[in-house]
């Protein structure tokens, strides 16, 4: 799968994907990362991509004819495989269940907006989706577009080492509706603080049931929303 990125500032990207998961698998050649400096379809001297908005307000938008032609030419004749995304707080709130989506796809082009934002026909007429990582506002849209990479790239084949462990894990189709379970490592004894006592039971049926009532557990606490919207899809099931 292929994942572009475009922005006004590249060098964002150095950190985030030269190490762990996504670096192993770009070493593999399961993933290709492609950051675009938008400034490289401006026709000016001083490489303008920004302009105020019209109506009058607060700061700058990035213009839409940068944006069009970057991705009219990264794709030129775009394939049912390959979606646009602009990041947006506005946007639909991006999820695991997005990132399995999406990680069924050939390539993924991420629109990072910048300052008060861009021009709606960007929204309009060349993004596929408009989407949101939190209802949170950022300064720009390469971290968002850092963590849509992260998480849909750990999601293609071959990628973690264990298949296993992005099917058990908080808000994978396995656990819907429910968190994963809380893990300890060693030491048994911790600054007084032990470990559930059936983990060091070897007894495999006895740990897989205190496994899930914890999990439970801590999603009423934590994430009471889940339980209830977990509940709505099954009612919807029936
Ligand atoms: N004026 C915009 C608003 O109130 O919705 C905020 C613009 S923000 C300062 C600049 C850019 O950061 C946005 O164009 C978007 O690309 C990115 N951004 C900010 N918050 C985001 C979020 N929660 N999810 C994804 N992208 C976000």
């Amino acid at each position: 799968m292929t994942f572009e990125a475009l922005t006004i500032f590249p060098e964002f990207f150095r950190g985030p994907f030269e190490h762990g998961v996504v670096a192993r698998a770009h070493a593999a050649g399961v993933l290709e990362i492609r950051i675009h400096d938008l400034r490289n379809w401006t026709p000016d001297r001083h490489r303008t991509v920004d302009d105020r908005p019209f109506g009058g307000g607060e700061g700058m938008l990035l213009k839409p004819a940068p944006v069009f032609e970057a991705v009219e030419s990264i794709w030129p004749q775009r394939q049912p495989g390959q979606r646009v995304v602009l990041l947006s707080a506005q946007g639909r709130m991006f999820d695991q269940a997005m990132a399995r989506r999406w990680a069924a796809l050939d390539g993924l082009l991420l629109i990072c907006g910048r300052y008060e934002g861009v021009d709606e026909r960007v929204a309009e007429h060349l993004a596929d989706e408009e989407v949101s990582i939190g209802d949170y506002v950022l300064s720009g849209g390469e971290l968002a577009a850092a963590v849509v990479i992260d998480a849909v790239a750990r999601l293609l084949p071959g990628v973690l080492g264990n298949e296993a462990s992005a099917v058990n894990e908080s808000f994978s189709e396995m656990e819907a509706g429910r968190l994963d379970c809380p893990q300890y490592t060693r030491p048994a004894e911790f600054r007084g603080w032990t470990v559930p006592e059936v983990l060091l039971s070897g007894h495999h049926e006895e740990i897989r049931r205190w496994r899930a009532g914890a999990a439970l557990e801590k999603t009423r606490r934590l994430r009471p929303d889940l339980i209830s919207a977990g509940q709505e899809v099954g009612k919807h099931h029936e």
